[in-house]
């Protein structure tokens, strides 16, 4: 029988680093999440993790593929491919037929157009600008003194929207402490914070195209309310990946695992 070959998928964005193993192209035998991203100590501790939990070295590892914001800056990636390549062929391999697949990231967010063969056909993004970034979630979060973790539970208990008429981050961030400041009820806010985050990225995507089906993968699809907010948005529903924030790494282990069998 022919030894196991493990591929790595290394993600490294602007706010956290990725990393996860497939062993024969087929079973996830390692993943981690660091919350520090590039030019940190984070995509390191994300490899050791990994291997940790794989019970691994580097010598067992036939093939590293580096992806993410930092990708250039990783030394030791045989290969390295693009987020939005990464995060198509995850999705694609998760959810074959998937024709959109939107990944909002910390500091970007991406509608990208699947062909049917998987291959990453279009894209748009916007990295100019924080709203509807995984950015201006952390920012609110931080002024409601809560963990992003905590935002979708919240959305769910809201009983209505306070909406957020600013679109900068800035002004958004100063109109929702004057809405602290009047005791507006925090889980409203939190309803009103989706609900733009879901108006920008819809507008990303209309002007992609919208095709079903439609996936959601990267670090802000962890928050249902963003997802539910965006399913109204757009009027369609929208598969979560459930390795969600780990898709780029997923997908570049695929990547990797494709050009070494
Ligand atoms: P990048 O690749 O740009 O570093 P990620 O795809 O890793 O970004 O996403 C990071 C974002 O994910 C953070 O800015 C944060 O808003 C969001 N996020 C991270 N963890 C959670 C969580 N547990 N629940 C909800 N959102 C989260």
């Amino acid at each position: 029988m022919a030894a196991d070959k493990y591929s790595m998928g290394v993600d490294i964005g602007s706010t956290a680093s990725k990393c996860l193993i497939l062993k024969n192209g087929e079973e996830t035998v390692g993943q981690s999440i660091i919350a520090s991203g590039t030019g940190t100590s984070g995509p390191g501790r994300a490899v050791a993790e990994a291997l940790g939990m794989a019970g691994l070295t580097m010598e067992d590892i036939s093939c590293v593929t580096a992806t993410g914001y930092g990708r250039n800056t990783f030394s030791g990636a045989d290969y390295i491919v693009s987020e939005l390549s990464a995060h198509a062929i995850g999705a694609y391999a998760l959810f074959p037929g998937v024709r959109t697949v939107i990944d909002i990231g910390g500091q970007d967010a991406k509608a990208i157009r699947v062909n049917e063969q998987g291959r990453m056909e279009n894209f748009i993004m916007n990295d100019k600008c924080a709203a509807g970034t995984g950015r201006f979630l952390d920012v609110m979060a931080r002024v409601l003194e809560l963990d992003v973790s905590e935002l979708e539970k919240r959305d769910a208990l809201a009983e209505s929207t306070v909406r957020i008429s600013s679109t900068c981050t800035v002004f958004a961030e100063s109109e929702v402490i004057s809405q602290l400041a009047q005791n507006v009820d925090i889980n409203a806010l939190v309803a009103g914070i989706h609900d733009s985050v879901a108006v920008r990225t819809a507008s990303l995507v209309r002007r992609l195209g919208l095709i079903e089906p439609v996936v959601m993968s990267g670090g802000v699809a962890r928050n249902g309310g963003v997802v539910r907010a965006l399913e109204k948005e757009l009027g369609v529903s929208i598969s979560v990946s459930p390795l969600n924030q780990l898709g780029g790494a997923f997908g570049a282990a695929i990547y990797g695992w494709k050009k070494i069998s």
